[in-house]
């Protein structure tokens, strides 16, 4: 799945964007489903389908060749018959933020309708996508998986949301029910390239405007569950009791300062919920239940958490007399970026006067589904304060201008070499 960077085409012009009509068109589409400084705009949602329409409008308008699919994707094509696939999501979490998702996708916008507008002309085109439901209303990361074949687009119609809706009827209410899907071709399609805020506060802290992605993490959860015996909290001696909720709280000691002491840089972990059974003051704990997840770029690396899970709650029983049950409850693999976007998008940061940082995403992203069938490459912008999923997600405009330049960059470079 290497590039073949053999090309040197060196009458390919640059892309120049426009950042006003850049900023406009991503204020435009923050106005579907406002809500404060936020947006509330899930996935195949009345206003969703709007919003999409809009989309759909604009590419048109840019001279692309436009469609929305079978399940809500909104892809713009120009005549070209290789094309380099620029995208992210339109959708958002419940009361989420402006640039979630709708940034990469401006800039796809952007990019196509200032390469139509200098003529459109070489032997690379583009290809431009919101994804339908990155962020999981029917089921995480859906119009991606459709894309690339990953989903049976008719079994997954009897998903539903969390109004109890399905995605048939969601695609029915959108009038998409004959639409055909948008489909990833490997003679067609070269690689992928993804934009998106950071949702997270390092680019910000370390005062950089550019992070370039290596990996996208990935991300292991489990449930342990520890037995013991409920017994009066005030009779039985300490030494004699069965403790399932001591063992939990062990653990979770333990487990933490394994991670410190074998993770990288990179690994972060979260006891998410804790259950203890029957729950009072006054009655030692008879079960103990632990929501665990961890991530990290590297698979070697999840597993050797994944094993000291096992062995430190078996560890932990012993000493407290209760049995441990470890179970795996999900588990998504780390996506890789292809070195030469890497390099690519690490060069087009430098080409503006700023050094990029290349740092893993800690949060999953279309990027990581695509990765697995082309070549892929992912940048960040910073995130004020690091928030997002939130409606105070916000970017400085100097920060959105310049993250398009730099991807606009890296198209023409592709569009030179592929
Ligand atoms: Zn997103």
């Amino acid at each position: 799945m290497a590039l073949d960077l053999s090309h040197r085409r060196n009458d390919i012009a640059a892309i120049a964007i426009d950042p006003e009509r850049l900023l406009g068109d991503m204020r435009r589409l923050a106005e579907f489903g406002k809500v404060g400084s936020g947006v509330h705009r899930r996935a195949l949602s009345a206003i969703d389908v709007e919003a999409r329409q809009w989309l759909l409008g604009r590419m048109r308008e840019a001279g692309l060749e436009a469609s929305i699919d079978g399940i809500g994707n909104v892809v713009g094509r120009t005549p070209h018959a290789r094309r380099i696939v620029i995208g992210s999501h339109t959708d958002t979490v419940p009361n989420g933020g402006w640039l979630d998702g709708a940034m990469g996708v401006i800039y796809a916008l952007e990019i196509a309708r200032a390469f139509m507008a200098g003529g459109g002309e070489g032997e690379i085109g583009l290809e431009i996508v919101s994804f339908c439901d990155e962020e999981g209303s029917f089921t995480a990361l859906l119009g991606s998986q459709a894309y690339v074949g990953e989903l049976d687009a008719v079994s997954a119609r009897a998903l539903a949301n969390e109004h109890g809706q399905t995605l048939d009827q969601a695609v029915t209410d959108a009038g998409l029910t004959d639409a055909p899907l948008a489909r990833f071709d490997p003679a067609v399609h070269a690689a992928f390239l993804e934009a998106h805020i950071e949702q997270g506060p390092v680019l910000e802290a370390k005062g950089l405007q550019i992070g370039v992605v290596s990996a996208i993490v990935g991300v292991r959860g489990w449930k342990i569950r520890f037995e013991g015996r409920a017994d009066h909290a005030g009779t039985t001696p300490m030494a004699m009791r069965a403790d399932a909720g001591a063992a939990l709280c062990d653990f979770a000691v333990r487990f933490a300062a394994f991670c410190k002491a074998n993770g990288s840089a990179h690994t972060v972990w979260n006891g998410g919920a804790i259950t203890l059974t029957p729950g009072a003051h006054n009655v030692v704990p008879a079960l103990a239940e632990y929501i665990l997840s961890f991530r990290d770029p590297s698979a070697t690396l999840l597993d050797t958490l994944a094993d000291a899970v096992t062995r430190i709650s078996t560890e932990v029983a012993a000493e407290h007399g209760v049995t441990a049950h470890a179970d795996a409850i999900f588990a998504l693999a780390p996506a890789r970026m292809d070195a030469d976007l890497v390099g690519i998008l690490d060069e087009a940061a430098r080409g503006h006067g700023v050094k990029p940082l290349p740092m893993p995403s800690g949060a999953g992203h279309d990027a990581m589904v695509m990765a697995r069938h082309m070549p892929t490459g992912m940048l960040f912008v910073p995130s004020i304060n690091g928030r997002s999923h939130d409606l105070s997600e916000d970017t400085d405009d100097d920060d959105i201008v310049l993250g398009a330049r730099v991807l606009a960059d890296a198209v023409t470079v592709l569009r030179q070499r592929l």
